[in-house]
């Protein structure tokens, strides 16, 4: 074992005790990230999802009829809610309803709650040592074989790990304990369908959430067994034991914007992150800005476009609007209690902010890979003016994505 592969205790002297080491600074300044001395690790059990479960702020009855409309649905009349758009949301989340099932005696909720648990243990062998930059680009490749979309490195950082853990049965807190050594996070992005997500808000929108949720279960679990296959831990994890988006950010998939979401080059916002913490040795990626912070400085359509008025309209700031928000990070903070408060009354989740923001095009298309350097530009201003002039942003009906699939013979 050489000294890279050697376990190393992960709690940097006196951190996370808002004293930054000075290569995290560094690398914090180049992802746009800034850290206060107010800051403090976001505890799992004040999610907005678990709140619900025992804050008696957030409406308990009528947030169960939103879960419970995953396996029981009400259809409605109106366009995007009826029983086949509930038929076909509540069919695209089960196999990640699987894996979170699939522990509930033992009290797991995977992929929510807990990493997903592995299928073999690590192999007892590990092949030759290779270079840490030749083995970063053989896992990129394989976890593109296996279904990601983007794939970028970074290391561990303990601030974005849970506090703690909620405990669904007892409505408390657990322990978030890792096994020692894991010192690299590989990020991976899964990209939502365009189609889907122009349909939103609807029943039949939300698919392209829990599609991406079931496909990246399975990926997951099958990029980590290739590395423990290899001889090395790796420990599977989507929204559950750390945050997401600090991650995408540091191993340069994307730009933090407005709508609290990591806006990646080339799916927009339109993406969701997991991650798989490993003591495999890695290179890491840099992160990336194309002048997202600026955009968002002058644009704010996200915000004006939400119905509950959730999205901030003024810059960052350190403090969240409630508890739902981790304290000490300068960055835009939705009102995470009036955004689920919205998706209970839809029984749907809500992803506006996701389909008006003008990075949710079609990047395949040459004419809007120059869109969007433009808009990293200090043409931006005109930019966003065309943005709204074209229409672009508007919602797709329901029905119409119906309708053209059958017109496709699909
Ligand atoms: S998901 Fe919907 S309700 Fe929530 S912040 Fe975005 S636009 Fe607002
Ligand atoms: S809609 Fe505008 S302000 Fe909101 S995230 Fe997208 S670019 Fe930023």
């Amino acid at each position: 074992m050489n000294d890279s592969q050697k376990p190393r205790n992960l709690t940097v002297d006196g951190w996370p005790a808002n004293r930054p080491t000075s290569s995290v600074s560094e690398s914090d300044r180049a992802a746009g990230i800034e850290v206060t001395g107010n800051f403090s690790r976001f505890s799992q059990r004040n999610d907005m999802f678990n709140r619900s479960r025992w804050d008696d702020v957030v409406d308990g009855s009528k947030a169960k009829s939103f879960f419970r409309s995953h396996t029981r649905p009400k259809p409605r009349r109106g366009d995007g809610f009826q029983q086949r758009d509930f038929a076909l949301r509540n069919a695209s989340w089960v196999v990640a309803d699987t894996y979170a099932n699939r522990g509930m005696k033992e009290g797991r909720r995977e992929g929510f709650l807990d990493p997903l648990e592995p299928f073999f243990p690590v192999a007892e062998m590990r092949p030759e040592a290779v270079a840490p930059e030749v083995m970063s680009r053989q896992i990129k490749r394989i976890a593109k074989l296996f279904g990601a979309d983007l794939v970028g490195i970074c290391e561990y950082d303990e601030r974005w790990s849970y506090a703690d853990r909620f405990d669904f049965q007892n409505k408390g807190t657990r322990p978030n304990e890792l096994p020692p050594g894991l010192v690299h996070c590989i990020v991976l992005g899964y990209q939502m369908d365009k189609t889907l997500v122009d349909a939103y808000p609807s029943a039949l929108a939300s698919t392209a959430a829990g599609k991406e949720y079931s496909h990246e279960a399975g990926s997951l679990m099958q990029i980590s067994q290739y590395i423990r296959n290899l001889g090395f831990e790796a420990l599977a994890n989507m929204n559950d034991t750390a945050l997401a988006i600090p991650y995408a950010v540091k191993a340069g998939l994307g730009e933090y914007g407005r709508n609290q979401m990591a806006i990646t080059e080339e799916f927009g916002p339109r993406v969701r992150f997991s991650k798989i913490f490993t003591d495999l040795p890695l290179a890491h990626d840099a992160p990336k800005r194309f002048g997202v912070t600026e955009f968002c400085e002058i644009c704010r359509r996200c915000a004006e476009s939400c119905p509950p008025q959730a999205i901030p309209t003024g810059p960052p700031s350190e403090h969240g609007p409630n508890r739902s928000a981790i304290s000490g990070v300068v960055k835009w903070t939705a009102d995470c209690e009036k955004c689920f408060d919205y998706w209970v009354k839809l029984s749907s989740d809500c992803g506006i902010c996701m389909r008006v923001c003008p990075y949710n095009k079609d990047f395949s298309r040459p004419i809007f890979r120059l869109y969007r350097r433009l808009m990293g530009t200090r043409l931006r201003g005109l930019m966003l003016r065309l943005d709204k002039a074209l229409g672009f942003g508007a919602r797709r009906k329901p029905k119409d994505w119906w309708d053209d699939a059958e017109a496709a013979g699909e």
